[in-house]
């Protein structure tokens, strides 16, 4: 089934007086449980299309379409309680809270949800125990190695069971030890949920994704679906008769 499709998804951003064209008509569809990852230099517009598709940024045209359902006409709390429901960031940077401890750097995302606190803090432990950090909870962020504050990042975007993960850059501050930790977490992950990940790195994205997207200047530049069922044990092969120079 569609979990998410973007049709003709339009996007501009304002300098001065002049207008950059970020996103060129994409057209994309996305499986309820795939592993995609997204390629292309910097500046291509592969973050703008990982804002527009957690409504962090808006499109300007086209649609955006959450399991079959328009996003034309949200509003803000629409948009609002889609990214608090479906989806979970993950930051390169993290953005943990450095004065607060591992748990309530978890427990934070459930502020909106109306769970009360003694669930809060059981569906954070949990959540935390499930990246491998039962250990380590009352710890402050600086007392962790990067890959464990990635992982209490892991903790927090999935702790209200969002059905898509979005992840910029994961393991861009890693290295190559503390990525595959990470990385083997997401792929977990991948197996219950759409992830999307933005990533400069080619042989992490062959080896842990089933989907790899190539973006240029605002558009698709190639897409490697048809799509396996199942996350790689092999690297993926790219199929290059489905490339495609321009989606417009
Ligand atoms: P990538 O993730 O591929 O590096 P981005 O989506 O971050 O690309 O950026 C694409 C282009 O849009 C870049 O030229 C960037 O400077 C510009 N851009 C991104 N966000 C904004 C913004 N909020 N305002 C103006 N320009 C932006």
């Amino acid at each position: 089934m569609s979990k998410l499709k973007l049709v003709d998804i339009d996007k501009s951003y304002r300098t001065g007086d002049q207008y950059l064209h970020v996103l060129d008509k994409i057209s994309l569809e996305f499986r309820e449980s795939e592993f995609v990852s997204i390629l292309g230099p910097s500046g291509s517009g592969k973050t703008t299309l990982l804002n527009v598709i957690g409504g962090l940024d808006h499109y300007d045209s086209g649609d955006l379409i959450i399991n079959n359902q328009s996003t034309k006409h949200f509003r803000d709390r629409d948009w609002d309680s889609y990214r608090n429901r479906s989806i979970g960031f993950v930051f390169q940077t993290y953005n943990l809270i450095g004065h607060q401890s591992v748990l309530q750097n978890v427990e934070i995302a459930m502020t909106l949800s109306g769970v009360s606190a003694d669930e809060r803090k059981q569906r954070a432990t949990k959540a935390l125990e499930e990246v491998g950090l039962e250990d380590h909870i009352n710890k402050k962020p600086n007392q962790l190695s990067g890959g464990q504050m990635q992982r209490v990042a892991i903790a927090r975007a999935l702790v209200n069971n969002p059905d898509i993960i979005l992840a910029d850059e994961p393991t861009g501050a890693l290295d190559s030890t503390t990525s595959t930790q990470v990385m083997d977490i997401l792929r977990e992950v991948a197996k219950t949920r759409l992830v999307i990940m933005v990533t400069h790195n080619e042989d992490i994205a062959t080896e842990y994704s089933n989907r790899i997207i190539r973006f240029l200047d605002g558009h698709i530049q190639s897409d490697s679906a048809p799509l396996t069922d199942d996350l790689p044990d092999e690297p993926v092969i790219e199929n290059k008769k489905n490339k495609k120079t321009s989606m417009s």
